[in-house]
């Protein structure tokens, strides 16, 4: 059987750089409410770099942190993340790539 190999992501992230935007501009949002009635809750799962929580019977989502991969927008089938590029020059910068 093939060796394992476990991918620290959240601790990779550290080569990468971020110009953080103010809360209010939030290149990503989400709907409590519809969080808090969701089926499945993939976005937890799938988020690479742990933006997504629960706490307390609520659903936490934490933007800073965001590397723009997309992927919760493709996984949440409910219709609550609300989705945009950040503006410009704010969001992640890829140092290797
Ligand atoms: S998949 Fe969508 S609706 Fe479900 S918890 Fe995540 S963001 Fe909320
Ligand atoms: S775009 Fe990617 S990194 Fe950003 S919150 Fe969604 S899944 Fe996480």
């Amino acid at each position: 059987m093939g060796k394992k190999i476990k991918i620290d992501i959240k601790n990779k992230i550290g080569v990468t750089s971020w110009k953080t935007d103010a809360h209010e501009r939030a290149h990503i949002t989400i709907k409590e409410d519809i969080c808090a009635k969701c089926p499945h809750q993939l976005c937890i799962a799938g988020c690479p770099t742990e933006c997504f929580k629960f706490y307390d019977d609520k659903m936490t989502f934490q933007y800073e942190d965001c590397v723009e991969c997309g992927a919760c927008d493709i996984m949440c089938d409910q219709g609550s993340i609300e989705w945009s590029n950040p503006r410009g020059t704010y969001g992640v910068t890829y140092s290797r790539g």
